[in-house]
Order: C-alpha cells, then sequence, then structure tokens
C-alpha cells in the first residue's frame, strides 16, 4: 500500500507528490497524458505562487518575472506593483513548469504513471483506485503485459470489468482538474448557476512590451497578455459568449495592433470555469487544485492557489487530521474566491463592467490593495 496516489500530473498533483515525498511518504502521480502537459491558461503564477515553487525546490529554467498588474480599457489604465508583497510574479509556459516539476518529483522518488483513475473504492485503511491507460511516462517498474494501453483498456472493449491496474493507497488525492471525473464519481459536484464562462489561449512570438501582466477589458470579454519568454507573450481570452479566439480577439484592436508577430501555438480552450464541490475531503479522499471548485480565471491565482492548497493538504494527512484540510482550503482561497466572484459579477452588468477601470483608477490605493491581496 502506498501512502499518497495522486490522480492528476498538474501542477496541483505535482505539487502534493512533491510535498507529501518531502514528507518522507511515498506518493505516485497517475497522469494520461504525456508530458510535457500544456494547457489553456494565462501562465502568470502569482508571488506567493512563485515562493511556494521556490520552496518546493522546483526550478524553473523559463519564464519571465512580472511586477505587477495592469488593467487597460480604452483610454483608461490603472496598475499596482506588488512591491512590498512577496516579490515578482512569474509568467511561464505550463510546458516548462510542468517539465520543472516533474524532474523535482522525480528526484525526490515520485513514480509518474501514465493512465488514468476511472474507478475509486474505499477498502480498509485505506482506497483502491482502478487506472486504465498506457506505459508508464519514462521508467519501466510499471510497463509491460499487466498495464494495458488506451487501445486495449476501457468498458467497451474489456467488458465490465477493464483491465489495467488498481492500486492501493492510504490516501487518494484528487487533482484531476477543472471537471474533475473524480469528484463526479463520488457525487460532490454541485450545479454552479449563473452564465457560464470559458477561456482560449494562444501564443504570439514578439517581445514583451511590459513587465506588467495586462488585464484588458472590452464588452463582453476579457484578453490577458502575459510576458512568458524573451520572445514570448500569451494572450487569454475569457468571456460567457461562444466565439472563436480571433473573433474575440477583434474586441481589442489596440492589442490586436501589438500582436504583430505570428500566432506560436494552436488556440486551447477550458469552460465552464466555474465549479461548485459539496466539499473537498470524502473518507480518504481529498480534492486539491481546480478539482476542489473553481470561480473564474479572471483574477489568475488558479495554479498559486494549487501550489498552497497542496501543501496545506500534505500538513493536514502528516498529522492524521484530513478533515482539517476542508477549512484550511477555505482559509487559504476565501480573499481570492470573494474578490473573483465579485468581479465576475460586475461583468454581467454592463453598466458596472465599464465602470471597473475608471473606478480602479480613481481609487488607485484600492486597486493597489486588491493587487497585493492576491499577490
Ligand atoms: C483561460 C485560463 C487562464 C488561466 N490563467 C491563469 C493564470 O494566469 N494564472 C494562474 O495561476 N492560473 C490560471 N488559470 C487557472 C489554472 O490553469 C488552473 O488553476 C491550474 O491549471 C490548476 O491546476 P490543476 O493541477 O488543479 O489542474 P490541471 O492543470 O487541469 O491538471 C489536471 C490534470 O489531471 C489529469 N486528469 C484528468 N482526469 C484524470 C483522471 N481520471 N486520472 C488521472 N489524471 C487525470 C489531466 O490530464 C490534467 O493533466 C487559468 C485557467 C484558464 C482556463
Amino acid at each position: 500500500m502506498i501512502d499518497v496516489l495522486v490522480a492528476g500530473g498538474g501542477p496541483a498533483g505535482l505539487a502534493t507528490a512533491i510535498n507529501a515525498a518531502l514528507a518522507g511518504m511515498e506518493a505516485v502521480v497517475v497522469e494520461p497524458r504525456p508530458g510535457p502537459v500544456d494547457k489553456a491558461c494565462g501562465e502568470g503564477l502569482m508571488p506567493t505562487g512563485a515562493a511556494a515553487l521556490a520552496d518546493l525546490g522546483v526550478a524553473v529554467p523559463d519564464g519571465r518575472p512580472f511586477r505587477g498588474i495592469r488593467y487597460v480599457d480604452g483610454p483608461h489604465r490603472v496598475q499596482a506593483e506588488f512591491r512590498d508583497g512577496p516579490g515578482l510574479g512569474l509568467g511561464v509556459r505550463r510546458t516548462a513548469l510542468h517539465t520543472a516539476l516533474v524532474h523535482r518529483a522525480r528526484d525526490l522518488g515520485v513514480r509518474v504513471v501514465r493512465g488514468r483513475v476511472d474507478a475509486v473504492r474505499a477498502a480498509g485503511e485505506g482506497v483502491r483506485a482502478h487506472v486504465a491507460g498506457g506505459p508508464e511516462q519514462g521508467g519501466s517498474e510499471l510497463s509491460g503485459p499487466d498495464l494495458c494501453g488506451p487501445e486495449l483498456c476501457g468498458p467497451e472493449l474489456c467488458g465490465p470489468e477493464p483491465c489495467g491496474r488498481e492500486f492501493g493507497a492510504r490516501w487518494l488525492v484528487a487533482a484531476d482538474g477543472l471537471h474533475s471525473p473524480i469528484r463526479a464519481l463520488l457525487g460532490l459536484d454541485l450545479p454552479s448557476g449563473g452564465p457560464r464562462r470559458y477561456g482560449l489561449r494562444r501564443h504570439y512570438r514578439i517581445a514583451p512590451w511590459t513587465d506588467f501582466v495586462e488585464v484588458h477589458w472590452a464588452p463582453g470579454g476579457e484578453a490577458y497578455v502575459t510576458p512568458v519568454g524573451d520572445d514570448l507573450v500569451g494572450v487569454a481570452v475569457l468571456s460567457s459568449e461562444r466565439r472563436t479566439y480571433d473573433e474575440h480577439l477583434a474586441r481589442f484592436p489596440d492589442l490586436l495592433a501589438r500582436l504583430d508577430g505570428p500566432p506560436a501555438t494552436p488556440v486551447r480552450g477550458a469552460g465552464p470555469l466555474r465549479q461548485r464541490v459539496r466539499r473537498r475531503v470524502a473518507g480518504r479522499i481529498l480534492l486539491v487544485g481546480d478539482a476542489a471548485g473553481y470561480v473564474d480565471a479572471l483574477t489568475g491565482e488558479g495554479i498559486s492557489l494549487a501550489l498552497l492548497s497542496a501543501r496545506a493538504l500534505v500538513g493536514c494527512l502528516m498529522v492524521g487530521r484530513p478533515e482539517e484540510y476542508e477549512n484550511a482550503w477555505r482559509r487559504l482561497s476565501w480573499r481570492s474566491r470573494l474578490l473573483t466572484a465579485a468581479l465576475v459579477r460586475a461583468r454581467r452588468h454592463p453598466p458596472a463592467a465599464r465602470m471597473i477601470v475608471p473606478a480602479a483608477r480613481r481609487l488607485p490605493s484600492v486597486f493597489g490593495a486588491a493587487v497585493r491581496s492576491l499577490a
């Protein structure tokens, strides 16, 4: 029986495994996608997230520091620096972040298994999880005829008892993302209500023109721009309207005029963004990262929260009080949930939405305090 089985090799899952390994526990991560894993993301890591990465001993070789947040709405602009706070933010490609996290995890002895957790059940003092999927990512101890490939495994091909492999663990951590299949299996989803919002992102091969993350506001959507390399910027658009990436971007003519380099990556999307969750602890199964619940990408803190909650989760396991993770998660995330929900609510009402940037400009200390609280 391993100590911690982690379903999902995104930032939340890998950070959980690294924290567990640092605490002397045996951790295995199950991830269906081959690395380096990419994802629709604005890729701006807030200063607390960047600091949490450093605390884990994760070295991100590529990336570009940013020193604050700038809001832009036509002629109105307002910016605030993170100064006096915990340092700089980090713009970093998800592929670079994934590679750095996997290296650190492997150095600490964490096994990363290629596959998908598709069934879980309580078993005595632990949990058993069925993993369907392909061979282990680098490494050999789990490859072989007893581990089926994606083309072999699945109820349609294998009958009611799909082949694959079962893992026994003292704890299962569901870090399987926004639409967490494990959360759904456990019946922990709640109806989200409100308009559904979606995010799309693409990169442009151009030199960043600023060391701020810029959030551009337009009727019906936001675009946010993150410098992620010396010649690369990421542009994510968020909206409740289902349109193509180019249609969204056309609403930001000033921004569009700056994006004169060729697109460097295909468009990737995610959503609906808002996910409400009944609770984050179900016996020996705990939810972390987006799987634990999500409001919106508008304030760009998902990765930072994932890293901080992973640390809190492992802390609760270490002292044998997993139930305390629920409150720890609430304490860590309430400020961000409140602010993000308020912005998204204001967004829904066009007169209020038009006032967001001008009001922030008129009240720079309030805007500054909000930015530093996110940091
Ligand atoms: C458009 C957009 C912009 C964003 N911008 C920012 C930003 O600028 N800054 C920021 O901090 N955050 C941002 N976020 C949020 C951020 O992307 C997420 O909060 C972050 O990825 C959460 O990490 P995670 O590990 O919980 O989930 P993920 O990164 O989604 O990882 C989950 C992993 O679980 C795997 N998985 C799924 N099902 C299973 C299964 N059954 N078994 C095993 N594995 C499974 C998936 O393959 C995936 O790799 C943004 C999000 C969006 C959509």
